[in-house]
């Protein structure tokens, strides 16, 4: 068996004739079950990656391939596949968190001769799709509104000499097997198309389904977002990267507003009553009051980070900090094992990203040595190293390059 001998026209028959046929017609006819491990995304349509190469040998030898014909795996034939320029997606493996974030790892980024730098087109684009899920804006985005929202990104945020040139990221992150282009006749796919055909036939793009839905998670989505600025963007700034790209969410760990102070001196002006949804025009996440008020006194309102108890108004005052925060893009619980108690001053440098926790327990900070101080904790008050991590993880991405 040779899967070296099919070629990208005999793939595109062999999609014909399983649309033709349909799906069970098909397999039946050239001897394959239904696999839905690993799938041939086109145009939007999904076959059995298997099958349809099977078919595609048997075009372009005259041998069709059935399914005990490969010595090599599903894992052979989509690489293949893929490096004929088609999207082979895995089904929803335990696997696919990790295929994710490797494939972000190893995005075939150019480097031009004068850019000993990876070009960071691709990532920038991927950043921008990615704002897009947390905004639940749809999928697929038509080439015109690619264009204009991805073209100036490129220009102020990729290399000093690089060109914005939206339709490069457009297409070629295809290569990246997390990304489809569809609306482009096959016939015309063969190269990159120039951007008179992507006008004319009003291509769209964007993540692959299976990728999308994996995006739809915040823990996932968050490693995403940290892999591309650890791989491609160590040297860009990447606060004011990802306010302009939409993700300003990813730079504070929560709602830092004068809000949050008048909320916690509602907290003591309300004792017993009922939480109601604040009347705003902003989005404010209505939380668990009493559950504030529990870590409080759990935490007998001294922090838990540097020992202060601040007195108000002739009272103790501490805040309910959450630890990853509520509402989107991160969509923490509000939950005790989510909350810590701090002073007004902590709070916003732990919301502002300033200060961690690391894996021992220790206070950290995140741009400056700070002497490493363990985070108090009653016996009482459980807490989630998860969430904890998730916080971690953010003041990551956002630290200073040094
Ligand atoms: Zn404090």
């Amino acid at each position: 068996m040779g899967l070296g001998d099919i070629g990208y026209e005999d793939v595109i028959a062999a999609t014909e004739e399983f649309r033709r046929l349909g799906r069970d017609t098909f397999l039946q006819t050239y001897g394959f079950g239904r696999a839905a491990s690993y799938e041939l995304v086109l145009d939007g349509r999904r076959y059995d990656s298997k099958a349809i190469a099977g078919v595609a040998h048997g075009y372009a030898t005259g041998d069709f391939l059935r399914a005990g014909d490969f010595s090599g795996g599903a894992a052979t034939v989509a690489r293949c596949l893929r490096e004929l320029g088609f999207v082979v997606e895995t089904g929803a493996a335990p696997s696919s968190r990790a295929t994710l974030l490797d494939s972000l790892r190893k995005l075939k980024v150019s480097r031009g001769p004068g850019n000993p730098a990876p070009s960071r087109h691709q990532p920038l684009s991927l950043l921008w799709a990615i704002s897009r899920t947390v905004d639940e804006r749809p999928r697929m985005t038509p080439w015109p509104e690619f264009r204009d929202e991805v073209g100036p990104l490129l220009t102020e945020f990729g290399l000093p000499n690089a060109k914005a040139t939206p339709q490069y990221p457009f297409w070629h992150l295809r290569g990246s097997g997390l990304w489809e282009v569809q609306g482009i006749p096959a016939d015309l796919s063969r190269k990159m198309p120039n951007v008179t055909i992507l006008d004319a036939h009003q291509a769209r793009a964007g993540f692959t389904e299976g990728t999308a839905r994996l995006l739809s998670d915040p823990v996932t989505r968050l490693d995403a977002i940290t892999t591309l600025c650890e791989t491609y963007l160590k040297d860009a700034d990447r606060r004011a990267l990802l306010a302009h790209i939409g993700l300003s969410g990813y730079t504070t760990a929560g709602n830092l507003t004068e809000e949050r102070i008048e909320a916690a001196l509602d907290e003591h002006d309300r004792p017993g009553g009922p939480a109601p949804r604040r009347d705003t025009t902003r989005s404010v996440i209505v939380r668990d009051e009493a559950l504030a008020r529990r870590v409080k006194e759990l935490e007998d309102n001294r922090c838990q980070i540097c020992d202060t108890t601040l007195r108000y108004l002739d009272r103790a005052y501490s805040e309910a900090a959450h630890i990853r925060g509520l509402g989107s893009p991160h969509h923490g619980p509000d939950e005790l094992r989510n909350l810590l108690c701090l002073c007004a001053n902590c709070h916003v440098l732990f919301d502002g990203l300033e200060i961690y926790i690391d894996p021992d327990g220790l206070v950290r900070a995140t741009n400056h040595a700070r002497d490493p101080h363990p985070l108090r904790r009653a016996p009482d008050h459980p807490l989630d190293e998860a969430h904890v991590a998730y916080h971690r993880t953010l003041c990551m991405i956002n630290a200073h390059a040094r």
